[in-house]
């Protein structure tokens, strides 16, 4: 699994390779993305109403360099979440860190991500922070502290199960009563760092789901996975957890019909809606879970 995703993440990351599915623009891309405006993605989140999924919206951008484009991109964010604010929907947004200029000053992300909640606290926005690549999530979670120490309570943390690191995280931010979203993790990452394979993986990730769960702890359980799905549902049913303290979370574009069932089974349902220009990496990595989403894009470009 690791492999295969490190050779596509790697092939992908090739700029000629990058010019090419640009070149062919959004067709190929828009199965994962709903536009690049705001408008269009606005219009997915009533489609995605009309069948009881809730959305989140998340401004495509990452790894930016440079504080005028840091600031260029929380100015998206933020009229994002006036948008969104204005709709009578449970509000969610997703942000990376690296988008509001980490990588060029942890002090920059922070005063960014914090004008981000405060406007989000106004208009009833839940603001979750992605997580990243394994290089920045010291600094991540150093930021989602802050922002709970300043006393903002509508922000969220994600962990990775890939991580070996993970379950002690976890373990550290306890005290912070952490709205968790749990994922498997969508990165590059050497096996130093990170579980190679699929049945540890998925083992962690159940680790991580119970114990902030039993902790008393709101939590997102983000996969298409059966095997992890049909686990929690059983696992919360079991322990008697109210369904107000986890919901299931996904991707636009991954398993709709699975989508729409969850809602329609009671369970508290969201689709993560990315937009914008910056999609390429976005669309690489869900390029790099699954062989058949690599053919659907080679055969797309032979097409042309
Ligand atoms: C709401 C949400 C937020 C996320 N946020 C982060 C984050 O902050 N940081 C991070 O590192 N990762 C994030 N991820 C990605 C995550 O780490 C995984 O890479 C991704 O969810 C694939 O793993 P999986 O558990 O869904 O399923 P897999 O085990 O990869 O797949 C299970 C089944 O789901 C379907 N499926 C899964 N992925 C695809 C796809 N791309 N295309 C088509 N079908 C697919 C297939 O039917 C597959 O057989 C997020 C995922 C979700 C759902």
């Amino acid at each position: 699994m690791s492999l295969w995703r490190n050779a596509v993440l790697a092939v992908a990351g090739r700029p000629a390779v990058e010019r090419l599915v640009r070149r062919h623009g959004m067709g190929l891309a828009r199965r994962f993305i709903a536009g690049e405006t705001l408008e269009e993605a606005l219009a997915a989140v009533h489609r995605l109403e009309e069948d009881g999924v809730h959305a989140i919206l998340d401004v495509l951008g990452e790894m930016v360099t440079g504080e005028a484009m840091a600031r260029a991109f929380a100015e998206e964010i933020k009229k994002t979440v006036r948008a969104f604010a204005a709709l009578p929907y449970p509000r969610y947004v997703s942000v990376k860190l690296t988008q509001l200029g980490l990588d060029t000053s942890e002090a920059l992300a922070k005063e960014l991500l914090e004008e981000i909640l405060a406007l989000a606290k106004e208009g009833g926005v839940f603001v979750r922070i992605d997580m990243e690549d394994s290089p920045r999530v010291d600094k991540t979670l150093a930021v989602y502290r802050a922002m709970r120490e300043a006393g903002f309570e509508n922000v969220g943390i994600v962990l990775q199960a890939y991580l070996k690191r993970s379950q002690a995280d976890l373990e550290a931010l306890l005290p912070y009563r952490p709205n968790v979203r749990v994922v498997k993790g969508a990165y590059a990452e050497p096996p130093e760092v990170a579980y190679p394979d699929l049945p540890t993986i998925r083992a962690k990730f159940k680790a991580l789901v119970e114990k902030n769960l039993r902790a008393g702890n709101p939590t997102a359980i983000a996969t298409h996975d059966d095997a992890l799905l049909h686990w929690a549902k059983d696992w919360t049913r079991e322990r008697e957890i109210p369904r107000e303290r986890y919901e299931f979370q996904f991707l636009y574009g991954v398993r709709p019909a699975l989508q729409k069932k969850t809602a329609r089974e009671g369970y508290t349902t969201r689709a993560y809606v990315p937009f914008g220009k910056s999609w390429y990496p976005y669309f690489s990595r869900r390029i790099a879970e699954r062989p058949e989403n690599a053919l659907f894009v080679l055969r797309g470009l032979l097409k042309r």
